[in-house]
């Protein structure tokens, strides 16, 4: 049990594997990684920490997995089969994890095919097909389809994430599917092996042979059978998605699975969550893109309305509807309490309605379309609802609407406390006309267990989401078991589905043979005997499943405990517990973590993957790059929570917490604040990386190179003074090598120069304290190190741009002065020296508390220095003083922005002379994180002639410090490469804007660019 960790497993350590693991596992976890590691190119990780981050998804489950294998190519992933057959090692096939119920935790081999199984393997636009390998993401696949008008159409909410395998073992289903049907209906061919290793060309029944066709025989065999039971047991709606597709045969769904009646014997394998084959490829159908959409949006006074309502508006199909998804009151009043979506929101309502239905009609025209929306309108008046449609004609409103919707489950995440909202009958299908009786008998239920449900989706389907309010570490469990039995018989009596979207998985595979019946549930067992004979695949998933609420296979199960944590910074508000019926929180800090809030704040990611994401937003440029788990912000916040709660194998909790295993997991992290803004649950990593920093230097010491980078500005009044000398580092060839050597510096970096002569020691026209106390436009200058001591032109142009505003300008100075400048703390924060970071906080407070109290405007320059006051010096128990500064810091930006909406900067615009260069913004993604980019561009806006336009990038790569390290420099530069660089060199004439300090050198070191500060530019732009 003491083996290292982590666990290094190589091919040219393969033969030390059987060893390491064997130790740390058992002895077939070595045989298996050792083969794998000697037999294929994939990864092979078998450590406990990255066993632990692969244990969950987006269900309330936890196993632990024997190992992981992250196959490189086909062969690697049939090497892998064959030895897992070979050892009797299940294997558990996996895309995103994003599944809700459970379908990628296990015991066995799992097996991620979404690093590097991602490729098109075949595209035939005048078919409109493809064939895809299973890890590839949705949105990657669509991102290609685009530039041929195609698309395919299975838009699952997930569709950053949901990998096609994923989405095909879930016979998943879209917002659309009223028009495009799921998965089952756009699937026509698959490639999979058995687990005997026979590789099976799945399509067209008909003209099967092989070991295809004789699948295709047995199955029929059985469904020809079963007709009579499949007639009278299987829910004949849309969405069904439990069970294996035993109605290919006897086609039982709304919508046939093909358009011209033929069988197709790959979608046996839709829906089947891994449990019949491994797929290698699929053939998808595709759709042509729809050229144009409109969306009335209903406003409904009650949710039964709604829901009666449903059923006629579905009738005006036609194949024009292409969806009504419902939105209710609470995720309404949620959506409106969050600055993002509250604008969009507005535009949908009419008054304050109990719900709204999105009806979304699509064709070649707006023209076409319209009579479409009036007829809606006219549904509406007959139905007694005049006057209740918003009438989307445009498509940016719409677009912004669809994100709110998507973003619907996420909103409903982000309760603080114990009880969460829990998915386990988050997707039971009833027929439209019994939708509103359905959904108000549950909502009795769920009164009755003292929980109530938030309502949103698929109301053209009759699929929609809800999930009660459950705490699992107390009696969620029995509450989940007694609302499943209640909401099951509703869906019997409505003759429903009580899976249709979300799959089986380990939450409702109990209840497959309760929704069929024991023949068919018979069948199925004979289907997967066929398949898989040998039980490798996915055991115990849909055949031979476990109860629901099996306690043993939680992720919080009542035993859940964490270590107690006396915290550097302050986590209370996330120490709290909530009512499950009105959602409010107990007050900060009475929620009983041990670890004071953090294992709270660490416990509130659940997994749902939409940290994986490419598309615009910061989050998160390690994974951006390196496409690993352990890189992502879920695989931070699994990792943490393994180690808080003693679950590291081979490891006491109190040293897993320290240890080199969570180090190494943080270690890429660049606490962009990224996922601060784009966590649909406020997972905030960097925040947690200085805790967690804190408490590992405490253990392990902190280096020279976190001494150099902490206590920067302290000795940066002397390192000016000797800079000649220190500015050699970049000058004397060997010395740069040798800063590498020492200090861990990379030699490929230049270090930022070191200026003699700089704004602190140069003389200035600015006012006194009592000066801009007294004044009438006064505002405070906060002069960070960065721009104080190394780029002090930035600072002196801020103060030429405020004056040339007509401000009174105090450029900010220590109470007590003792040589130094103020300094905000970052530097220290970065380093995880907390107490060190809150001794200057206190000092900036000091300073700066008399103009905030007075609500005198303090500006800073550098985004990730001004924004420490609005965000981490509020978590040093600093009490009312760090609230009151915090209210007035803002960045020149955000205060010429606010002056500007007031009519105050007339005097400043009329001295802006015109420029015609492009104009090229980066983001800081402190900027981004905190909204500070609409304000830059407003004012990039004031210059005339000036037309911004923003570089879509994520982080730059650089973060402070971290592009500085050696072992940092290649994935620092990989960063930069995903947008930024290339952006910058496509347009070699542009002015590039950057704020950030370490923007601006990694735009010098990459693109050999020199970007510069939104306040040279302005002052540049006063002549
Ligand atoms: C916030 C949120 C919103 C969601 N919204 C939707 C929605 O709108 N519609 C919807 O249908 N679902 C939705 N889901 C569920 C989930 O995202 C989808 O089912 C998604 O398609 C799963 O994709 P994945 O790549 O994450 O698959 P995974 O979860 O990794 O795997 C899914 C299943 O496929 C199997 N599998 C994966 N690869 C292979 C392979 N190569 N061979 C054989 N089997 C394989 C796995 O074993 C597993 O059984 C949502 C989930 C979340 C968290
Ligand atoms: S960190 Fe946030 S976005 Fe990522 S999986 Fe967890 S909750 Fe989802
Ligand atoms: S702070 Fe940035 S790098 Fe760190 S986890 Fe969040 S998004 Fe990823």
């Amino acid at each position: 049990m003491n083996a290292p960790l982590p666990l290094n497993i190589t091919r040219s350590t393969a033969a030390q594997a059987y060893d390491d693991v064997a130790r740390v596992s058992n002895e077939v976890a070595g045989k298996l990684a050792q083969r794998l590691a000697a037999e294929t190119t994939g990864e092979v990780l078998f450590s406990p920490a990255d066993r632990g981050r692969y244990a969950t998804d987006a269900s309330i489950y936890q196993q632990m997995p024997v190992g992981v294998f992250v196959p490189r190519t086909a062969a690697d992933v049939k090497t892998a089969l064959d030895i897992c057959r070979d050892l009797q090692v299940p294997l558990v096939p996996r895309g995103g994890g994003t599944s809700q119920c459970g379908q990628t935790v296990g015991a066995g081999l799992v097996m991620d095919h979404s690093k590097y199984m991602r490729k098109v393997l075949q595209l035939d636009t005048e078919a409109r097909t493809a064939e895809v390998e299973p890890g590839i993401v949705l949105d990657h696949l669509n991102a290609s389809l685009k530039k041929h008008g195609l698309w395919y159409p299975v838009d699952v909410s997930t569709s950053a994430q949901a990998t096609l395998g994923g989405m095909a073992g879930n016979n998943s289903c879209g917002s659309r599917s009223i028009a495009y049907g799921n998965m089952v209906h756009n699937v026509i061919g698959a490639s999979a092996w058995r687990s005997d290793g026979t590789l099976l060309e799945l399509g067209r029944y008909d003209t099967a042979s092989g070991a295809a066709r004789e699948l295709g025989d047995y199955v029929k065999t059985l469904a020809d059978q079963l007709r009579p039971e499949l007639e009278a047991h299987w829910p004949k709606v849309l969405r069904r998605v439990a069970g294996y597709n035993l109605d290919i045969f006897h086609n039982q769904n709304e919508k046939p699975y093909t358009a011209d009646g033929s069988v197709n014997l790959a979608h046996l394998l839709v829906g089947s969550e891994g449990t019949l084959a491994l797929t290698k490829s699929l053939k998808l159908q595709l759709s042509e893109l729809p050229r144009t959409k409109v969306l009335g949006v209903v406003n409904f006074p009650t949710f039964y309305k709604a829901m009666d309502s449903a059923q006629h508006i579905a009738k005006l199909g036609d194949g024009a509807l292409t969806a009504v998804e419902l939105v209710d009151r609470t995720m309404i009043e949620l959506s409106l309490q969050n600055p993002a979506f509250a604008p969009t929101v507005r535009t949908a309502l009419i008054g304050q309605p109990d719900a709204i239905l999105l009806v979304e009609f699509s064709g070649a025209s707006k023209a076409e379309l319209t009579p479409k929306i009036k007829q809606l309108v006219d549904l509406m008046g007959e139905l007694g609802l005049p006057g209740s449609v918003v009438e989307m004609i445009d498509d940016a409103p719409q677009k912004n609407l669809w994100e709110v919707r998507k973003a619907g489950l996420n909103i409903m995440m982000s309760l603080k406390g114990d009880g969460k909202p829990v998915s386990f009958i988050e997707d039971c299908a009833v027929p439209l006309e019994h939708l509103a009786e359905y959904t108000d008998a549950l909502t009795q239920v769920f009164r009755k267990y003292g929980s109530k449900g938030t309502w949103y989706a698929h109301a053209s389907v009759g699929t929609l989401h809800v999930r009660p309010i459950l705490d699992m570490r107390r009696d969620g469990g029995q509450k989940m078991r007694a609302i499943a039995e209640e909401a099951s018989a509703l869906v019997r009596h409505y003759k429903g589905a009580y899976s249709g979207e979300h799959g089986d998985g380990l939450c409702r595979g109990e209840w497959v043979q309760w929704q069929f019946g024991p023949k068919i549930m018979e069948a199925f067992a004979q289907i997967k005997t066929f398949m898989d004979p040998i039980n490798l695949l996915c055991p115990q998933r849909i055949i031979d499943a476990p109860k629901m609420d099996d306690a043993r296979l939680m992720r919080f199960p009542p035993h859940y405990k964490v270590i107690p944590i006396q915290t550097a910074l302050d986590w209370s508000a996330w120490n709290v517990q909530n009512d499950p019926v009105t959602e409010l929180t107990s007050a900060p800090g009475t929620g009983g973590d041990p670890a004071q809030g953090f294992a709270k704040a660490v416990e509130m990611c659940n997994n749902n993957g939409h940290c994986r994401k490419f598309d615009a937003g910061t989050m998160c440029p390690s994974y951006r790059v390196t496409r690993d788990e352990k890189h992502l912000t879920r695989g931070r916040a699994n990792t943490l929570r393994m180690a808080l709660s003693g679950q590291l194998e081979g490891m006491n909790a109190q040293d897993a917490f320290t240890s080199e295993v969570v180090h190494e997991a943080m270690d890429l992290c660049v606490g962009c604040k990224g996922c601060k803004r784009d966590c649909p649950t406020g997972v905030d990593m960097a925040k947690m990386k200085v805790e967690f920093l804190h408490h590992y230097k405490a253990r392990h010491g902190h280096t020279l190179k976190d001494k150099l980078v902490a206590r920067l500005p302290d000795y940066a009044p002397w390192a000016a003074r000797l800079a000649p000398l220190l500015n050699l580092r970049d000058r004397i060839p060997g010395l740069a090598l040798l800063s590498e050597k020492l200090m861990g510096l990379s030699a490929r970096r230049t270090l930022p120069q070191w200026k003699s002569s700089h704004f602190f020691n140069t003389p200035r026209r600015s006012a006194s304290r009592e000066q801009v106390l007294v004044a009438t436009r006064p505002v405070v200058l906060f002069v960070d190190t960065f721009n104080g001591y190394l780029e002090s032109d930035n600072a002196s142009a801020a103060l030429k741009v405020l004056q040339a505003a007509g401000y009174t300008v105090h450029v900010a100075t220590k109470a007590v002065a003792d040589g130094k400048a103020l300094c905000c703390g970052r530097t220290y924060l970065a380093t995880g020296m907390v107490d060190e970071a809150r001794t200057k906080a206190k000092e900036l407070l000091d300073a700066l508390l008399p103009f905030a109290e007075k609500g005198i405007a303090i500006v800073g320059l550098e985004p990730s220095c001004l924004l420490t006051l609005r965000d981490e010096m509020l978590a040093m128990g600093l009490g009312a003083a760090a609230e009151t500064v915090s209210g007035q810091a803002m960045l020149l930006e955000e205060f010429l922005a606010r002056e500007a909406s007031a009519g105050k900067l007339k005097a400043l615009k009329d001295q802006l002379k015109p420029m015609a260069e492009p104009l090229l913004l980066h983001g800081h993604c402190h900027q981004k994180a905190f909204g500070a980019v609409t304000p830059i561009m407003e004012v990039l806006k004031m210059i005339p002639g000036a037309k911004p336009e923003l570089i879509e990038s994520s982080c730059c790569g650089m973060a402070g410090s971290f592009g500085y390290e050696a072992g940092h420099y290649d994935v620092s530069m990989q960063m930069a490469e995903l947008s930024l660089l290339p952006a910058v060199r496509q347009q070699p004439g542009a002015v590039v804007v950057a704020d950030g300090t370490s923007c601006r050198h990694q735009i010098h070191d990459g693109a050999q660019r020199e970007a510069i500060h939104v306040a040279a530019l302005l002052a540049r732009q006063l002549g």
